[in-house]
């Protein structure tokens, strides 16, 4: 080697051992088109499929899933979500996965609104520092699975005829999810009863007109077997809601009301329980800190979900330890389910001992 070469050689020296520090990150992401087995209908829309963001974090030969389904409500969908990963990846990409919560602290004040977008950053990054921790996320969060909670089946409104069929192919489940609000309540709960005996969770997503109209259906519903109305009025109607308190006996739980850790103190005089979603507030740190906020103003605690994959539906899961009722079963409405992830035995949440979210990638 001449003095030339070995000049050039300590002159390329420092950019590689940079190129070596430099841990490799990247951030991918795909819309996903998931179908559902029944056409889904609620006070709100119906449908016949969903689409759901997927994201993957990867490094160390270790890949982080995470998954968000917009809400149309919020004007959120899978594609926008796409669209700030492209814009935003690059920065989110030169971060420590393991400083998560300023990672996830940055995305927020970065990123306005996209709360299902923000729901798979964290996702992907939680399940990619306790897959490389080697352990399984609920471990990682300090809790115990046997605490898990036991989950809902929800039953879309559809005819009486269809609706038999679905309680039928709920048989594992020991408590049922009945949408209702619209005007075939009595035949809704008509055709439930006649298939089974189970206690029901009632959500009216909004639906009742009016307070007078919300007590008469709400103490009807108790009669046919009711343990629980989640959000019998629109999401900002706080002033009749002791109204009805007053006249029922179930528990009324908010959902649509309730989307944000700042909105449960707010909501604790007017409500029973709370039901908190991954994607409304987005992700687990803040779906765990509503928890932890509404268990200490002793409201009762649900965690749900939207229509998904196991990838968000098994996120989500992790948290089951710490709240009273789980009502995760959005994996189990679609057809095209690319992920094995938790499951449920005899309507309990069973969490995986394998590291991270535990996913499995289905074959085919
Ligand atoms: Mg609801």
């Amino acid at each position: 080697m001449n003095r030339r070469q070995l000049l050039m050689g300590a002159a390329m020296a420092p950019a590689a051992a940079r190129q070596v520090e430099t841990v490799r990150r990247k951030w991918t992401g795909t819309v996903e088109r998931l179908n559902l087995r029944h056409t889904w209908t609620t006070v709100m829309s119906s449908s016949q499929f969903r689409e759901t963001l997927y994201l993957r974090f990867e490094q160390d030969g270790i890949t982080g899933r995470g998954e968000g389904a917009g809400i149309v409500r919020y004007g959120e969908t899978a594609q926008k979500g796409l669209d700030l990963l492209h814009a935003n990846g690059g920065w989110i990409a030169e971060r420590d996965p393991w400083q998560y919560v300023r990672v996830m602290q940055d995305v927020f004040t970065k990123i306005e609104g996209n709360y299902a977008f923000k729901a798979a950053v964290d996702i992907a990054l939680l399940d990619w520092v306790s897959q490389r921790a080697s352990v399984p996320l609920w471990k990682f969060f300090g809790l115990d699975r046997a605490d898990a909670a036991k989950s809902t089946f929800s039953i879309g409104i559809d005819k009486a005829e269809v609706i038999r069929q679905k309680v039928k192919e709920a048989e594992p489940y020991p408590i049922l999810k009945i949408k209702v609000g619209l005007d075939n309540d009595e035949e809704v709960i008509a055709a439930v009863r006649s298939v089974t005996k189970k206690p029901l969770r009632v959500d009216a997503n909004e639906g009742f007109k009016t307070k007078e109209q919300a007590v008469e259906k709400i103490n009807w519903l108790e009669s046919q077997g009711a343990i629980s109305i989640e959000q019998p009025m629109k999401a900002d109607n706080l002033e009749d809601m002791n109204w009805i308190r007053k006249r029922v006996h179930i528990p009324v739980i908010a959902d649509e009301a309730c989307l944000h850790p700042a909105d449960i103190p707010r909501l604790a005089p007017h409500f029973d329980g709370v039901n908190v979603k991954v994607d409304k507030c987005g992700g687990l740190l803040e779906a765990r800190r509503m928890i932890e906020m509404a268990r200490a103003l002793k409201l009762e605690t649900m965690i749900g979900c939207m229509i998904s994959s196991s990838v968000a539906i098994t996120a989500a899961a992790q948290l089951s330890p710490l709240v009273d009722h789980a009502d995760l079963d959005g994996n189990l409405l679609i057809a095209n389910d690319r992920y094995e992830g938790v499951q449920i035995v005899d309507g309990k949440m069973v969490l995986s001992e394998r590291p991270g979210l535990g996913l499995v990638e289905r074959k085919g």
